[in-house]
């Protein structure tokens, strides 16, 4: 059952995982997985670029394969993007080199540049992670989950409860997905709009750790 927030003796069980950012500035890193999607995409770049705000997209690589034209407009508008394996692989369904193999042709849809990784649904066996980590990648969790992927809950609830969540250094995951487009176009505008009010910024993810 997927929680808006893992709780905190989990997050310190994966100590080399990235959780949250600056929690003295007010800056919030937004993120968008499973992307890139044709038309869901383009959509969410209009929305952060409306508040200037940039976010980091860990994309599927089949996706990216399929629309390069969005990776380079995602890099060219200055968000970060980051790996999601190639065809969104539950790591503990997965052994290890398969696991490892679907990350790197993910990868080679990608630019060269700093490796963040995020393993989908949030699974990921310790061998994968380790492994990964020498490879250079970080692995990037998060501080919040949006539930945008739930058509079962109401917008306003899940607006509500993002906005009492968000806390400087949030991670925040929301899906340019098809399944999270109906969720995520009623909650993203007036969540945006919450943050800039309460003087939040947006960043990538940083490149140095
Ligand atoms: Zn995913």
């Amino acid at each position: 059952m997927p929680v808006f927030r893992v709780p905190s003796w989990i997050q310190l069980l994966f100590p080399q995982s990235y959780w949250r950012g600056d929690a003295k500035s007010k800056i919030v890193h937004l993120t968008f997985d499973d992307g890139p999607h044709s038309s869901v995409t383009p959509w969410v770049l209009q929305q952060l670029d409306a508040f200037d705000f940039k976010a980091h997209f860990f994309v599927v690589g089949q996706n990216a394969e399929k629309h390069p034209e969005l990776i380079a407009r995602i890099l060219e508008l200055g968000h970060g993007l980051g790996n999601h394996t190639h065809t969104h692989r539950n790591g503990w369904k997965t052994a290890l080199s398969p696991y490892l193999e679907d990350v790197r042709q993910c990868q080679a849809q990608l630019p060269q540049g700093k490796l963040w990784f995020r393993p989908p649904y949030g699974k990921i066996r310790p061998a994968q992670s380790r492994q990964l980590r020498a490879k250079g990648y970080r692995i990037a969790m998060w501080d919040v989950l949006s539930m945008d992927f739930d058509p079962s809950r109401s917008s306003q609830q899940l607006l509500q409860k993002l906005k009492s969540l968000t806390r400087p250094g949030s991670v925040i995951v929301f899906h340019d997905s098809l399944k999270a487009e109906p969720q995520l176009k009623a909650i993203l505008p007036s969540y945006l709009q919450w943050l800039a009010a309460c003087g939040y910024q947006s960043r990538p993810l940083p490149s140095e750790p």
